[in-house]
């Protein structure tokens, strides 16, 4: 098999990039691990910054985006039970937009359908060959049968745990890393979310979240010790745990279910740098990870892939280099002030063992100030909704 850009992994980086060459001609085929359904089946991010959303407007995948998306202009910070709103609307005239990354997955895999783009699930022992000369290839196994794929880029879009970033040599790559000692408990379940909008709250049991994927879904979280396992959660554990870290008011209005889904995602500030290694290019969770209290890792994602979508685009149009090797630099200037962010919500919101009773202080200090300085919710603001796209 032949290909111009071989792109590994059916993330949302993976389908967006495919898509956005397709629309300007140019052919992919994405390989990835899991099957269709299994990538369909993961709960993971819920927010989109509003240009990420305008992008995918833009592409043609805004259509049940702007049916069953719900348009945000603040969120609320709680912290031991005082609540303050952000306003993102009156602070800088920006909103986010509630649509699941899961359906965010559904539409681009419908589209890629739709134009008939190849992709291969259930691929085993992706490997890939050659990115230091002119023909890279990719092989992969299906079937028991070795298949080889041949291209000239190969795009790393396969996560943290993917095999991209894994491939170039330790001498050619320099990771950044900071493990949170906490992770996040999430239970989804089918009751009306208890806040209008998205809900922070800081609490001396722990950080708790609540947030929505629609008017009658509900996404909670709980942060829990590094080591806990979700087996010992029963929901009326989660339930009772959520409660007590919740304004009292709140609680009791709270709607409660059996669970959807209950999973526990480590934390967990990661950057490789470059992101371009010969004709290897890395975008999204492959390159970068990021705790979720920015609501960032899907919305870095998607930036990385315009970048480099425009990249190559240009590549084939002008038969020029000149974007392609400015996109390591120009994606990492934009990255790193997303994990900039992300740790400064996650130092703010959550209680860590060597907080005490100063780092508490400290994190109050912290609330008064936001609450009383336009600036610092500006500076909240426009970094949630997200920074301008390169
Ligand atoms: C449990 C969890 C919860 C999250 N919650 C939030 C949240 O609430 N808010 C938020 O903003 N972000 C959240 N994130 C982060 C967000 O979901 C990611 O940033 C986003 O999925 C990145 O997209 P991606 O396409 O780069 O990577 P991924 O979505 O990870 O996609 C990579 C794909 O590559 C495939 N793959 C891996 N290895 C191989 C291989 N060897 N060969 C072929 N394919 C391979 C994987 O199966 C996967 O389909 C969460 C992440 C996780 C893991």
């Amino acid at each position: 098999m032949r290909t111009q850009i071989a792109i590994i992994g059916a993330g949302p980086a993976g389908l967006l990039l495919g898509h956005l060459l397709h629309r300007a001609g140019i052919d992919t085929i994405i390989i990835e691990r899991q099957s269709a359904d299994y990538v369909l089946g993961r709960i993971r991010a819920g927010v989109i910054e509003q240009e990420a959303a305008e992008l995918l407007d833009a592409s043609g995948l805004g259509k049940r985006m702007h049916a069953e998306g719900l348009v945000h202009h603040g969120i609320e910070l709680a912290f031991d039970g005082d609540t303050y709103r952000v306003d993102f609307k009156k602070l800088i005239g920006k909103h986010v937009v509630v649509y699941g990354q899961t359906e965010v997955t559904r539409d681009l895999m419908e589209a890629r359908e739709g134009f008939g783009g190849q992709s291969v699930y259930s691929a085993a022992n992706v490997a890939i060959h050659d990115i230091d000369g002119a023909s890279p290839s990719i092989t992969y196994e299906k079937d028991g049968v070795t298949h080889t794929v041949e291209c000239d880029y190969i795009a790393g879009c396969d996560g943290y745990h993917g095999v991209s970033r894994k491939s170039v040599s330790k001498s050619a790559i320099t990771e950044f890393e900071r493990v949170y000692p906490f992770g996040w408990l999430g239970l989804l379940v089918d009751q009306p979310p208890v806040t209008e909008e998205i809900h922070y709250a800081h609490h001396e049991r722990g950080f708790a979240l609540c947030s929505l994927r629609s008017p009658s879904r509900a996404r909670y979280y709980v942060q829990v010790e590094n080591g806990e396992k979700v087996e010992d959660w029963s929901d009326e554990r989660f339930w009772d745990e959520l409660r007590a870290r919740l304004d009292p008011e709140i609680a009791g209005n709270l709607k409660t279910g059996p669970s959807l889904e209950k999973s526990i995602a480590p934390l967990r500030s990661f950057v490789a740098e470059p992101l371009r290694f010969g004709r290897l290019f890395l975008a999204g969770d492959a390159a970068h990870i990021v705790p979720p209290t920015g609501a960032k890792g899907l919305n870095l994602a998607i930036g990385d892939v315009k970048l480099l979508s425009e990249a190559m685009i240009e590549h084939y149009a002008d038969k020029s280099e000149a974007s392609l090797g400015v996109y390591s630099e120009k994606a990492l200037e934009r990255i790193w002030k997303a994990e900039r962010f992300s740790w400064w919500m996650t130092s703010f919101l959550h209680t860590f063992p060597e907080t005490g009773p100063f780092g508490r202080r400290i994190q109050r200090a912290d609330f008064e100030y936001l609450i009383g300085s336009t600036a610092a919710q500006q500076s909240l603001a426009e970094n949630y909704v997200g920074l301008p796209f390169a």
